[in-house]
């Protein structure tokens, strides 16, 4: 089998989403590695454009435009990716781990039968073996899974777990026909439903100043965010507070809430569950607030204060304001 990646882009509203970027990072490495090609497709209706910004990655791009496949469908994309094999055979085709890609990934693994890794913070080619570094136990242990297979391998990367692309010379964009039967697509495209409430965006926060139930009432909200605004930083928050809509979901850090990556997280009354720390454990910084030594939180913090919260910010305050 070739060395050839095929990677899947993803667009939505005529915008190329920053994982996609991410994944090219990660083909164009493996490729190099492998002595293969690196294609990307790019599947919709009147994207021309975003295929040649994606060829500015020194990249092919198999454009397929087609009017199934204006919005995504697992379905019309699983054709449309078959219909691409009949004549690429690449070793690897990998997506981002978005909403999207683990809604294709499994979709196209299932279809035609193919192995499929999902979630991987590292992808890499030792000799002739595929090596894929995942994060399991809810982050705590790391693993190297090693994948031998003679048949293609579908994957998914973890958005954030590679650096994106940067411009590369060489690109091209060829405009390919794939024949999509579309009374085979069973799934249709309704509306696009976004948060009624605009809120701050987490992930994007380069400072996170987090309030656990430590900080005892809502009232205490305040100071939470007068310290956050004082270093320059949004207000987080565990589980907790969210289930008590002391602040919206769109604030919640863990497992089931955001993962970021600030370079500072302060969190303030936080014990440290591994729901939590799965979710901020790559901060930079992490300073942690609690009243008690053995709280889990210090074994993952680099700067611990064992102190009242409700105390320490407002003397911090002070000094930060004079
Ligand atoms: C399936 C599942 C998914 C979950 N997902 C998430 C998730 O995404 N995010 C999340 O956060 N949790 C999640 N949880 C919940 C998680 O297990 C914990 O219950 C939660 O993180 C605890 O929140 P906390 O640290 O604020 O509260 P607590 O565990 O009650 O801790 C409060 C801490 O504050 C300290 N404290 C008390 N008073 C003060 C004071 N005055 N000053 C300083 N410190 C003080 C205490 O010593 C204590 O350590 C999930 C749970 C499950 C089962």
């Amino acid at each position: 089998m070739s060395g050839d990646i095929l990677i899947v882009a993803e667009h939505l509203e005529g915008r190329l989403a920053p994982s996609t970027f991410e994944v090219v990072s990660l083909g164009r490495a493996l490729a190099a590695a492998s002595g293969g090609v690196v294609r990307v497709a790019l599947f919709g209706q009147g994207v021309r454009a975003l295929a040649e910004a994606l060829a500015k990655l020194g990249v092919e791009v198999l454009l397929v435009e087609d009017v199934a496949l204006a919005e995504y469908t697992g379905d019309g994309y699983v054709l449309a990716v078959r219909g691409l094999l009949e004549s690429a055979k690449p070793r690897l085709l990998l997506a981002a781990h978005t909403a999207q890609g683990y809604d294709l990934a499994p979709g196209l693994a299932g279809a035609l039968d193919l192995p499929l890794v999902t979630n991987a913070v590292g992808v890499r080619l030792d000799g002739s073996r595929l090596v894929v570094t995942r994060r399991l136990l809810n982050e705590k242990v790391q693993a190297e899974i090693e994948i031998a297979s003679d048949r293609m391998i579908v994957g998914t990367v973890r958005p954030g777990s590679v650096k994106a692309a940067s411009p590369a010379p060489g690109g091209i964009v060829v405009p390919t026909k794939v024949s999509i039967d579309a009374s085979r697509v069973r799934m249709r495209f309704a509306r696009i439903e976004r948060p009624t409430v605009q809120d701050i965006d987490l992930a994007a926060a380069d400072v996170i100043v987090s309030a656990g139930r430590g900080i005892q009432k809502k009232e205490n909200l305040p100071l939470i965010e007068e310290f956050a605004k004082a270093v320059g930083g949004v207000v987080g928050a565990s589980r907790p507070l969210t289930d008590m809509d002391w602040l919206p979901k769109t604030r919640q850090v863990g497992q089931s809430g955001k993962t970021v990556h600030p370079k500072l997280y302060v969190a303030c009354g936080i014990s440290g569950a591994m729901q939590h720390v799965a979710g901020m454990k790559d901060a930079g910084l992490i300073v942690a607030i609690n009243t008690d030594p053995s709280a889990p939180i210090f074994e993952v913090a680099h700067v611990g204060f064992v102190a009242d919260v409700l105390k320490l910010l407002p003397a911090t305050l002070k000094e930060l304001t004079g």
